[in-house]
């Protein structure tokens, strides 16, 4: 059987036939605290003795020789071996009376390929988890996500069965390869849909700055100063600071549209535009309110303040003496009225506009090139 001259006929006397081949003698019982006393041997004995006799045990029962293999596969069995894989020996030893070597490579095939209960459990659990992070992504990302757990067609709990789990395995691999792949498309048409969004959003602001701007001056138009008006009277009621407001028209415009055209009497109106917004600066808001009509607004300033403003931009406009570039003819000098009014306690936008009104109209009415000051 062997040339080894082993004594299988028991399973002790072939355990221990067995230990005297390997390690020469049977391990004596020592103290176990003094461990100087011991060989490597018997270190090793003390370890691992237990396993060795089952393992001798194993090959006796099966009638085996105890060559690697055979030892690989009594290994297994006592070691690794799922409770199936253990039935499965069990159950050939019972019918064939032991092993026979032609069967004992057969079923270390076996043992090899499979794979172990703890791996086994691990797939299971990671198949689990993949199962409740699905549930839970479906839950946050609504239908076709739900439709995951459906087309898998599996539960957690269908999950003991090892053949199920492994189909299932391979499933979830396949279903989370689409979902990636939707998930990355679905990304792109976000990323397509957030550009534009953000043009979208871009046109939205430039279409909204022209409807509050003037195309020809580019001052803010007069819903914008309406705008600015109703916020500025709202602080200032709140400040007690005194708020100003001007309207400013220019004086026998319409001798300059008569006489140079059209086209001429829109670079007056930019120029006088020009003066006004340099004028103005920071301290207040100027806009086109309409034809030749410019209106100011002064936070924090009374009518005194304005008036100094305006006056500065009065001088500036009398020093520039304009001429129209087609034909060169002298537009002459440009002149502007204006009046004031100053915010009153409780008083409405509405009711300033009108006074500032009033006090152009006069201003219009005593000699034009002037500033007239709401009571
Ligand atoms: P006053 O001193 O009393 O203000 O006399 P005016 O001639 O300036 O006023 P009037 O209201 O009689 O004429 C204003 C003219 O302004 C009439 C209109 O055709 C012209 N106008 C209004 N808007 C524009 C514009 O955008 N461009 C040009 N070129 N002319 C305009
Ligand atoms: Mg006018
Ligand atoms: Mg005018």
């Amino acid at each position: 059987m062997n040339n080894l001259s082993l004594d299988m006929g028991g399973s002790t006397d072939a355990a221990g036939g067995l230990l005297k081949w390997l390690w020469g003698r049977k391990p004596e019982v020592r103290n176990p605290n003094v461990r100087e006393e011991l060989s490597r041997d018997d270190r090793f004995m003390m370890r691992h003795g237990a396993m060795v006799e089952d393992i001798c045990e194993f090959l006796a029962r099966a009638g085996l020789d105890p060559i690697p293999d055979h030892y690989e596969l009594a290994w297994l069995y006592l070691a690794g071996a799922s409770s199936t894989q253990r039935h499965m020996i069990e159950a050939h030893m019972l019918e064939h009376g032991g092993i026979a070597p032609v069967h004992a490579t057969g079923l270390l095939d076996v043992m090899r390929n499979a794979i172990s209960e703890r791996e086994l459990a691990q797939m299971v659990e990671k198949a689990k988890s993949d199962i409740n992070e699905a549930q839970l992504t479906a839950d946050r990302s609504g239908q076709e996500v739900a439709n995951f757990g459906v087309a898998l067609g599996i539960s957690a709990d269908s999950l003991a069965d090892p053949d199920a789990a492994r189909e299932a395995v391979i499933k979830l691999q396949n279903l989370t390869k689409n979902m990636m792949e939707r998930a990355a498309k679905a990304e792109a048409e976000l990323k397509e849909r957030s550009k534009a969004m953000s043009q979208l959003k871009s046109r939205l602001v430039q279409s909204q700055k022209q409807a509050l701007s003037d195309a020809l001056t580019g001052l803010p138009n007069r819903r914008a100063f309406d705008l600015q008006l109703d916020e500025a009277i709202e602080n200032a009621h709140e400040t007690k600071q005194p708020l100003s407001v001007a309207f400013c028209d220019i004086d026998h415009f319409k001798r300059v549209n008569d006489t140079h055209g059209h086209a001429v009497g829109d670079r007056v109106i930019k120029h006088v535009a020009q003066v006004l917004k340099s004028c103005a600066g920071a301290k207040a808001h100027v806009a086109r309110h309409g034809g030749e009509e410019y209106a100011l607004l002064f936070e924090n300033m009374n009518a005194s303040f304005a008036c100094d403003l305006l006056n500065s931009a009065r001088a500036r406009l009398d020093a520039k003496r304009l001429v129209a570039k087609d034909t060169n003819s002298t537009i002459g000098e440009v002149t502007i009225s204006c009046g004031v009014a100053t915010l009153q306690i409780g008083e409405t936008g509405a009711s300033m506009l009108t006074r500032a009104d009033q006090a152009l109209y006069e201003a219009k009415n005593t000699g034009r090139n002037r500033i007239c000051i709401a009571p």
